[in-house]
């Protein structure tokens, strides 16, 4: 019996893709050997990756003038790639500090030009998107860099900026939970262990334009262009998460595609934040319009029966509901593999722990 995992990441994967992952484990399609033992360079691999990005490009119909990348070095690894290869011969950036990810994002960059945070929400904790009016930003700026959802904080976007420079964004926590227009991107990321696949994968989708004038001394590696013209094959790829990250785009085409997804992740999140709004027991802090989608903090009115709550819920079977150890409290990351019958069980613990101990 399968526990419900609200992990943060890594995250739930679906069970069908992790029982089809089994029964192809050992002798993947009769060919006599795993995935993990194949040749990235063999014409099973190269299918298997091919086919994944093109089940990826279908899920977000991503415009052909775009490259799909499928790199290692994790989320991290992009806030320094970022810089080196999108200042192209300017000296300065626009970023906005919407939370604990914005601001590493932030740091990284300045080791490689002028920062400026056109908009930063640290004053209100972290509470809310700072409103795009009041935003300074710079029409020098090489590129305009944001994080649309806060995995931390809990905070999400309820637009998608309109600037007239390269926008890159840090979709690790939210890609694929909605429909999105690629088309006004310069640049999206994301790790893969939250809403793609297993840890060990960064998917970039990169305009075409943005490739080939990288800072003087990048490494090889870091630079987008090489693995562009290589098909992310320029070394070893992490051959099994793309492989499994494909399973799971088949998984969400088969579900009905990404506006069905965004179907079920509404009501999942309308449901858990109802639960928290309904009760003085429950609290989350962040303005409405900017509640996530995915992961949702929320703190109980006493804090020393934090221990308790955890305790109780994993003993029911939900599992990984701390918050990050930042911030403390709770937190239910309710991505697409988590299903609504994993909040239903959550709300209903919620609603009777609070009862109990209320
Ligand atoms: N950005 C966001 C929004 C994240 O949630 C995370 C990881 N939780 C990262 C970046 C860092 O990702 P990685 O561990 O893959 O470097």
């Amino acid at each position: 019996m399968r526990a419900y995992n609200f992990c943060a990441g890594p995250a739930a994967l679906p069970e069908a893709v992790l029982q089809q992952a089994q029964a192809e484990l050992v002798n993947y399609h009769g060919k006599g050997l795993s995935v993990m033992e194949m040749s990235h360079r063999s014409a099973d691999y190269v299918a298997i990756a091919e086919q994944a990005e093109q089940d990826l490009r279908d899920l977000l119909a991503i415009p052909s003038n775009y490259k799909v990348l499928f790199l290692q070095g994790g989320a991290s690894q992009q806030f320094a790639m970022i810089p080196m290869n999108l200042l192209r011969g300017k000296s300065s950036a626009d970023y906005v500090n919407t939370g604990m990810w914005s601001d590493k994002a932030i740091k990284e960059a300045k080791k490689f030009c002028q920062v400026n945070v056109v908009a930063s929400d640290e004053s209100n904790h972290f509470r809310a998107v700072p409103a795009f009016e009041s935003w300074q930003l710079n029409s020098d700026a090489a590129y305009l860099h944001y994080t649309p959802n806060e995995t931390i904080h809990g905070v999400q976007y309820d637009f998608i900026p309109e600037v007239d420079v390269p926008l890159v964004a840090d979709f690790s926590s939210i890609i694929l939970a909605e429909p999105l227009d690629v088309s006004k991107f310069g640049l999206i990321y994301a790790g893969a262990q939250k809403n793609i696949g297993p840890a060990g994968l960064v998917v970039v989708i990169v305009r075409e334009d943005l490739l080939g004038d990288v800072l003087k001394g990048t490494p090889t590696m870091l630079d987008y262009k090489i693995h562009a013209d290589n098909a992310s094959m320029y070394n070893t790829p992490s051959t099994y998460a793309w492989y499994l990250s494909g399973l799971v785009f088949k998984w969400l085409k088969a579900e009905g595609g990404l506006s069905a997804m965004a179907e079920v992740n509404r009501r999942k999140a309308a449901k858990l934040y109802a639960a928290i709004d309904a009760s003085e027991f429950y609290a989350n802090p962040v303005a409405k319009p900017n509640r996530s989608m995915m992961n949702v903090p929320f703190t109980l009115a006493n804090p020393a029966l934090d221990k308790v709550f955890l305790k109780e819920a994993e003993a029911n079977g939900l599992l990984n509901l701390a918050g990050h150890r930042s911030v403390g409290g709770m937190r239910a990351s309710i991505y697409n593999a988590v299903p609504e019958a994993a909040v239903d069980t959550l709300v209903s613990f919620m609603t009777d722990f609070a009862k109990r101990h209320g």
